[in-house]
Order: C-alpha cells, then structure tokens, then sequence
C-alpha cells in the first residue's frame, strides 16, 4: 500500500466515526494540525466550510487566490465574511514581475484569443500563487461537490492530487445546492450576491458569466472556448486526470 493511500484510509477512518461535518473538520483538523489549508473563493460551498471552521477549536490556515480580476461583489463578500468570522485569511497575489511582462507583451485581455493565453494568465494569476499557498502543507480542504459536474460523481471525499502531491478532502463533496443554500441561510452566512443573479460559479470577472435555467454548472466559464479546453489547473482529479477549477 502506497503512503498516500495509507493516508486517505487513515482520513476515512476518522469520517466514518464523525456524525457531521463540523465534527470530521474538527477531527481532521486535529489530526494534521498546522499541515491542513483551507482554500476560499468565497462560493457558497466554501462560505459553508468557513462557517463550520469558524466553530471549531484549531482551524487549518485559510487562503484565497486574488488574481486582481474578481468581481467587486466578491471583494465585498470577502470583506463581510472578515467582520462576520474572527479567523485570518491569508491573500495570495501573482507575481508582480511575472505578470508584468505577460500584460505587456499580450495586453490586459489576451484570455480571449486563445487557449494558449488564457492558460498562461490562469498559470500566472492562480496556479503558480496555488503551489505558494500549498507549500509545506499536507492536507487541502476544498468546497468541491459531486453535483457540479458528471466528472465529479466518481470522487471521493478524500483522494490524493498527484500535482500538487497532496490530500484532498471535500466536506460538502455529497451535499446538493438545496442544503447548502438552507446553511447559509439558518446560520446567516454572508454569500456573494451575484449567485441570485444566475452567476452559479464564480471566478474572474473577464472569464464568468451568468448561466440560463438548464445550462450546465460551469456554461458560465470560459464560455467562448469548446469544453475540453476548460482547465486551469487548480484541482486535478486522479482518476480520470481532467483538471478543473473552483478556486
Ligand atoms: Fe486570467 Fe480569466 Fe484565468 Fe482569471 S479566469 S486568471 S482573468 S484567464
């Protein structure tokens, strides 16, 4: 048996005798001390888990990627969660340097004229500050659920990311949106608005767009390029390798 599965059965182990999720946060938490990291976009999935890390005794470090593209509803849920939860969210940024030398060669919007662009700004604004915030760290907690994509419905809660050499454990990976909506709204969690606007998955302002009744969870990303191509780089699942993004 392989260390890495050793691991997520070890992880299992401890989610078969918790009767939740603040509990098998709290457990897990424990068990990896300072090597577990939390990572928010803000989503409702991740404002859930941040409200349930909000009440346990030693909570992972928190992280989000600001890529300097966000939505100005997502800086100002950002900001409503800080008054609403005494926890430290650590902000990760793109090199400066790198950055500069991609807008001045490409310009600020090249995203749209070719894959090659687009994944290169991905790589710059969130991959390589990703691999900054995961340095060091053994456990990454994500708001992944299985309802977001068919690709999703194989996963589960704990598996190994062979990228980022890394355990990955989703909480809400068997919730529906309905439960996640009823959180929020028992426990009053602050939730970026535009998610009443038809915005189901949100990322860069450029790159996201609202989505109709019917279209798939993640039609508002990247919407003018075909879906093979729809990748970042954030979350790879190991077994079918196809690389997706909810950060
Ligand atoms: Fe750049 Fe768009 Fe990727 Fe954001 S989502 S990093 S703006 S290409």
């Amino acid at each position: 048996m392989s260390v890495s599965q050793k691991l997520i059965d070890e992880l299992m182990a401890i989610l078969a005798t918790t009767p939740d999720v603040k509990s098998s946060l709290q457990q897990i938490c424990e068990a990896y001390r300072g090597g577990a990291v939390f990572s928010t976009s803000f989503s409702e999935e991740d404002q859930v888990i941040l409200h349930f890390l909000s009440k346990i005794t030693m909570p992972p470090a928190i992280f989000t990627l600001d890529t300097g593209r966000l939505f100005p509803e997502t800086y100002s849920t950002w900001s409503r969660t800080l008054e609403k939860y005494p926890l430290t969210i650590q902000s990760y940024h793109p090199d400066h340097a790198a950055l500069q030398e991609f807008i001045e060669a490409k310009g600020p919007n090249s995203f749209y004229e070719s894959v090659e662009n687009r994944k290169a700004c991905c790589h710059i604004r969130k991959v390589e500050p990703l691999k900054r915030a995961l340095k060091g760290k053994s456990l990454w907690i994500t708001g992944i659920r299985a309802e977001h994509s068919p690709d999703r419905q194989d996963m589960t809660p704990v598996e190994w990311d062979p990228a980022n050499q890394i355990i990955k454990y989703h909480p809400l990976l068997y919730w529906d949106h309905a439960r996640v909506k009823a959180c929020i709204n028992e426990n009053d969690i602050p939730y970026n608005p535009m998610h009443d606007k038809g915005f189901v998955s949100i990322g860069c302002a450029p790159c996201t767009r609202a989505i109709q009744p019917g279209e798939d969870f993640r039609a508002g990303r990247w919407w003018w390029e075909s879906n093979k191509s729809k990748e970042c780089g954030l979350h790879v699942h190991q077994t079918i390798e196809k690389t997706d993004q909810t950060v």
